[in-house]
């Protein structure tokens, strides 16, 4: 049986018993009697968004132990919907109560209960910051650093305050044992975050890196290349990646994700990184000599040289090329045998990455190389405009049914050649697509 889908079925499981344990909490006996059919649906409607949201921790944090089952794109696109889930439900929750019975409409009455209607209102208004700053976050011009920051805190402070609400309620939850449950579920996944953004941070600082190389590179790009101090380094798979800090602390506001573009094995690591934004804009004045951090390695985008004897198929987009520089560079440093097809579009001759060491890597390894250029120059005799379905027909094997397909680069290229692969055979469970825009 292939592993990936025993891995991602045990994960479903997981998240799915995770998300239901304040239910299942409140539904064992002893159980008071029944209500009214639209009262207890509203119950269970805000216990098992309590439940999801406590899930959300759990998948958010880069925990090791919930991670590998599935990617981190796709761990990402999975906790925004389940995000979008856990509001819609908790939404419902006081809606249905209302409907059920005109009588809950008492908690929001201050004079009926000052505490009460406070949470209720905090409840509320973090619930609802929590998602029109995750869904909005560039129209409030709120930089990703930030928005990283007032999330965590929304977050514990929508569980703590969920928590709150069931407790008093008291409905389901009178019980000590049901109660003392509940509390413990919630300052799990509270201890969760604070592991993730506290906690792990500060863990890095016994094992430092530092800058040793800064090379400029086409497209507004640059190398870092980083030394290990005094411990042993990174041992990853090529394709993943890491959460870089670069300052004399590791617990800063600023950590991002950049694939390793170096070959699995050697004991420096680096990175190639385009200017997008504050702290990538940043990049090409960092000094050698500059302390760094980092966190990982992480992800499934991972190719091993041998894998899959019959080939792989590798499709990137501008610097989404970085975990197949790792991949192929490793495939070069062990001798790598199997065929292997690169499809690189980019907008421009002088935007092609690592141009002169692809010529190099594809006379070392059984490589077909393809660049595909936005717009050619005068002389340009190669692939031109998008890489779409007939181009991909034009140079790839007419069946892939027992290769690897890797995509990196923008969303749009992920979308376009990620049903091509599967039209020409390739397994759904071999396909790996990598989106660096996540949030
Ligand atoms: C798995 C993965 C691997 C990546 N590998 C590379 C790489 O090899 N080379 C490279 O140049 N870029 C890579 N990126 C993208 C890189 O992380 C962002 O460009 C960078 O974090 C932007 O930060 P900024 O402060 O300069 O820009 P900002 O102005 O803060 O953000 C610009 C955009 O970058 C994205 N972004 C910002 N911070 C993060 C973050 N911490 N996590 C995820 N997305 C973020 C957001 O979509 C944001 O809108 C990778 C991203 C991911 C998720």
């Amino acid at each position: 049986m292939n592993l990936g889908w025993l891995r991602a079925l045990l994960w479903w499981l997981a998240w799915l018993a995770l998300a239901a344990l304040p239910l299942a909490i409140a539904l064992a006996p002893p159980r008071p009697m029944a209500a009214g059919a639209i009262e207890e649906l509203g119950r269970m409607l805000g216990l098992v968004g309590l439940g999801v949201l406590v899930a959300q921790a759990a998948i958010s944090g880069r925990q090791r132990w919930f991670a590998p089952g599935l990617g981190q794109d796709d761990l990402l696109q999975f906790h925004r919907v389940a995000g979008i889930a856990a509001v819609v439900l908790l939404l419902c929750h006081p809606l249905l109560m209302f409907a059920g019975d005109r009588a809950f409409l008492a908690w929001l009455d201050p004079r009926a209960g000052l505490l009460r209607a406070l949470t209720l209102a905090g409840l509320a208004l973090a619930l609802l910051a929590l998602v029109a700053s995750s869904l909005w976050r560039l129209a409030l011009r709120l930089s990703y650093e930030h928005w990283r920051l007032l999330h965590g805190l929304l977050a514990v402070a929508v569980v703590a305050g969920g928590l709150g609400h069931a407790l008093m309620a008291g409905h389901y939850t009178g019980a000590g044992w049901k109660r003392a449950s509940l509390a413990v579920l919630a300052l799990a996944s509270i201890a969760l975050v604070l592991e993730t953004r506290l906690l792990r941070p500060w863990r890095l600082r016994r094992r430092p890196w530092r800058v040793v190389a800064v090379r400029p590179e086409r497209a507004g790009c640059t190398s870092l290349e980083l030394a290990p101090e005094g411990h042993d380094g990174l041992r990853f798979a090529p394709g993943q990646h890491a959460w870089l800090t670069l300052g004399e602390r590791p617990l800063r506001l600023q950590q991002h994700p950049f694939s390793i573009a170096s070959p699995a094995g050697q004991r420096n690591i680096a990175f190639t990184i385009k200017a997008q934004g504050d702290f990538t804009d940043a990049i090409a004045d960092v000094e050698p000599g500059t302390p760094a951090w980092l966190e990982g390695p992480y992800g499934v985008f991972t190719w091993r040289p041998g894998s899959c004897p019959a080939g792989a198929v590798f499709i990137a987009g501008g610097v989404g090329i970085t975990p197949i520089m790792s991949m192929l560079r490793s495939a070069r440093a062990r001798g790598g045998h199997e065929p292997l097809w690169l499809v690189y579009g980019n907008p421009a001759w002088d935007e092609v990455l690592f141009r002169e060491e692809l010529d190099g890597l594809a006379a070392a390894l059984p490589l077909t190389l393809v660049h595909v250029l936005e717009e050619g120059h005068a002389g340009w005799q190669g692939e031109t405009g998008h890489i779409d379905a007939a181009l991909l027909r034009r140079h790839l094997p007419a069946d892939l049914s027992r290769m690897a397909g890797f995509i990196c680069g923008p969303p749009a290229l992920a979308d376009a050649a990620g049903p091509v692969l599967l039209g020409l055979g390739l397994p759904a469970r071999n396909l790996y697509a990598e989106r660096f825009d996540l949030i």
